[in-house]
């Protein structure tokens, strides 16, 4: 049975010590996760995923301690904001320490840092001892999978060992915060929003533009998209296939919450369900603007780079 439950935590531990890979839900998405600390490992991970070489891992933790021991560098910022947002779903970016493997990082010398919420992967973590490597468990550029079954789908190889955890709370990829220069930057919006950061920081915090950031070399062009092509419009004409805050007027149209939190936790599921329509393609009524939708239009905006 390659998705499995509690009882087989030892077995996922198992195979996450002997070097080889394992989805686990987290409450953002699901991880394909393996030892962060073991270069072939996070290079079986690179491949399994499709994903560049130049496109970093984010390392999951257990707390801040465990975090600046693995960082160069543990900035007071990242000590005020790991108190306030760990566990959750908040990526710290500072100078990596010697022991990640450059690979995990891409070659960069800062590494992303992350405490995950969900208890099955904490669980998971503090078992087996590890630091985990963890990109969304789907090839590089599709949807990322908010359920077991949907990693197991997205992930395409029927000996992995799936970890179920239930549907993901938030739905959406964490934010991502570069702390490694002197202004705290936004590299990829997510469920925590500039609004809190600031406010825990008592500064300013910079929005990196669009795939604009040198440092955030994953956050470039199309990514997060389902196969069938991706269009934003204003509102859905009668037959579109698509995502509408409105009451649909087809059975292919999908109502969504007027709730940015709620958007978040249905989008990618959502999207996959459209997807496997078959349809010339999917038509997304455009969400309000603002900070509180930051994550979903950056989802969406990405979605329909094609
Ligand atoms: P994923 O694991 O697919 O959710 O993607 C992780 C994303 O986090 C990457 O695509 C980068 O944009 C960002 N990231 C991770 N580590 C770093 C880093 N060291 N510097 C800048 N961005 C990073
Ligand atoms: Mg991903």
């Amino acid at each position: 049975m390659p998705i499995v439950g509690p009882e087989s935590l030892a077995q996922v531990c198992e195979t996450l010590l002997s070097g080889r890979a394992v989805a686990l839900p987290t409450e953002t998405v699901y991880g394909l996760a393996c030892n962060a600390l073991d270069p072939s490992a996070v290079a079986l991970v690179f491949d399994l995923k499709g994903r560049p070489a130049t496109n970093p891992l984010i390392v999951h933790v257990r707390d801040a301690q465990h975090a600046a021991s693995l960082a160069g560098d543990w900035p007071h910022e990242a000590e005020l904001l790991s108190a306030r947002f760990w566990p959750g779903p908040l990526t710290l970016v500072v100078a990596k320490g010697t022991a990640i493997p450059l690979i995990a990082s891409a070659g960069l010398g800062t590494v992303g840092l992350r405490s995950p919420a969900h208890p099955v992967f904490r669980g998971v973590m503090e078992i087996c001892g590890l630091p985990l490597a963890a990109p969304s468990a789907n090839r590089s550029g599709s949807l990322s999978p908010t359920t077991a079954e949907a990693a197991l789908e997205a992930m395409g190889l029927p000996d992995l060992l799936v970890m179920d955890g239930g549907p993901c709370a938030w739905g959406i990829e964490s934010t991502v915060l570069d702390l490694s220069s002197g202004t705290p930057e936004i590299l990829r919006p997510g469920p925590i929003g500039i609004e809190e950061l600031e406010a825990c920081l008592g500064r300013r915090v910079e929005v990196g533009g669009h795939g604009a950031s040198p440092r955030s070399p994953g956050q470039i062009g199309l990514h997060y998209a389902p196969r069938t092509p991706l269009r934003l419009a204003d509102r859905l004409a009668l037959a579109d296939v698509g995502l509408t805050f409105e009451e649909p007027s087809a059975g292919t149209q999908i109502q969504m919450p007027a709730d940015p939190v709620r958007y978040g936790a249905m989008l990618f599921a959502s999207l996959r369900v459209l997807d496997s329509l078959g349809a010339r393609v999917i038509v997304v009524q455009r969400p309000p603007q603002g900070p509180a939708w930051a994550a979903v239009n950056d989802r969406l905006l990405r979605a329909s780079l094609r």
